[in-house]
């Protein structure tokens, strides 16, 4: 008899717990990025953080939470395959040098900076990032624990570890001074080293490999890169390929790696080849932004030539700066400026910010798209982006894996 009652209080207890968990979205658009078109009155059942049913008949079960955005429109989470969260750089202070950046701020203040720019991309609707490193030793390997176990609010993290590239990295040292730019980059010029790179940046919690391939008079070539691909490989990572010229671009394309960052010069010869590869480009076009005459024209003619060429693009921005009256979020939405300026179809732009990022990122069968058995990362603007693209500035909804962050 107690057991028979105690059965029953269980399957009454479980009963409501997963009428609790039930969320009901209604939207009054619902936009997506992969058709390029946009539903109306659609209803979007979340259970467990997870999309479970989504249509204009689907019913509301009694006891659901409802939330009603029948006035705005609804898309999927965005992507930002290109971030730095545990790097902050002060104009004034670094004098617009990150090398003063990574001496002025211990790792312990970087992580923080980590907590704070996860938090604000994900308010500014960025539901899942990219952080290709420069986060000193490991700084943003402990945020993405913390955002993992809900310790913390932010978008899903993939990050990068310690960028592996030849002596030197990024900066220019002295040779007194040797050190300067460690942790920041391991060094690696042997094959030896490129193992030891690859291994303990893995070791320590990245979650893809980034090299830098060409800050340098000495370059990787497109073997030493293909030797990096093959080791990442092994335990399951892609390669994020820094190239700043030509030359860089084009050894990291012949090598196929999972993408180029930034390519700003890239040829229509290198774009055709990293497209025939099956590399995608993370063109960081925000850049453009922070530049004038010349050099942000260079930036808009490489996206619009990347586009016309047809290579996948992922969008990804490169945001570092701190600036006044601004968020990493708010700089990282305005990096659609330049794909507007380019010509870049709205429906092109809203794949490489969803789609086209999660595949690269490997996590597009979690999340990216809202459909059943995804993730329920799901922002809502005021206007339909397809008219009005920069109501992607705008977000006024941010549910992350089911749990409403902004409304
Ligand atoms: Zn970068």
């Amino acid at each position: 008899m107690i057991r028979q009652f105690l059965a029953i209080l269980f399957f009454l207890l479980a009963h409501a717990h997963t009428h609790a968990q039930t969320t009901a979205i209604r939207a009054g658009r619902l936009l997506d990025p992969e058709t390029g078109t946009a539903a109306t009155n659609q209803v979007i059942l979340i259970e467990n953080g997870k999309i479970k049913a989504v249509g204009a008949n689907v019913a509301v079960p009694a006891g659901a939470q409802l939330i009603d955005l029948s006035r705005l429109t609804v898309l999927p989470g965005l992507f930002d395959a290109h971030t730095h969260l545990c790097m902050t750089v002060q104009a004034e202070r670094d004098k617009g040098s990150y090398y003063f950046t990574t001496l002025n701020d211990p790792d312990s203040f970087r992580a923080i900076e980590g907590v704070v720019n996860a938090r604000a991309m994900l308010d500014a609707g960025f539901t899942t990032v990219r952080d290709v490193g420069n986060e000193g030793n490991y700084a943003c390997a402990s945020v993405r624990r913390a955002l993992e176990s809900k310790m913390i609010p932010g978008p899903t993290m993939i990050n990068a570890g310690r960028i592996i590239a030849p002596y030197g990295g990024q900066f220019h040292l002295q040779p007194d001074k040797k050190n300067l730019a460690e942790p920041e980059y391991f060094f690696a010029d042997t094959r030896d080293e490129m193992i030891k790179g690859v291994r303990e940046n893995v070791h320590y919690g990245a979650k893809v490999i980034k090299i830098v391939v060409d800050d340098q008079d000495y370059i990787y070539s497109a073997e030493d890169i293909r030797f990096i691909i093959n080791e990442a490989a092994k335990a399951g990572m892609k390669v994020a390929a820094h190239c700043w010229t030509h030359a860089g671009a084009h050894n990291a394309a012949e090598a196929g790696v999972a993408s180029i960052e930034h390519g700003p010069v890239m040829t229509d010869e290198d774009l055709l080849l990293a497209k025939k590869n099956g590399v995608v480009l993370v063109g960081t076009e925000f850049l453009a932004n922070v530049e004038t005459g010349v050099a942000h024209a260079k930036w808009v003619d490489r996206l619009r030539r990347a586009y016309k060429i047809g290579i996948t693009m992922a969008y990804g921005t490169d945001v570092i700066d701190a600036v006044e009256g601004q968020t990493r979020g708010t700089m990282a939405m305005s990096g659609i400026d330049p794909w507007v300026e380019a010509g870049v179809p709205t429906k092109a732009l809203l794949q490489a910010m969803t789609i086209n990022a999660a595949r690269l990122l490997g996590v597009d069968k979690a999340r990216g798209a809202i459909r059943p058995g995804l993730a329920a990362d799901i922002i809502a603007v005021p206007e339909n982006p397809l008219e009005n693209v920069n109501a992607l500035k705008h977000v006024s909804f941010v549910m992350k894996d089911g749990v409403v962050f902004k409304r």
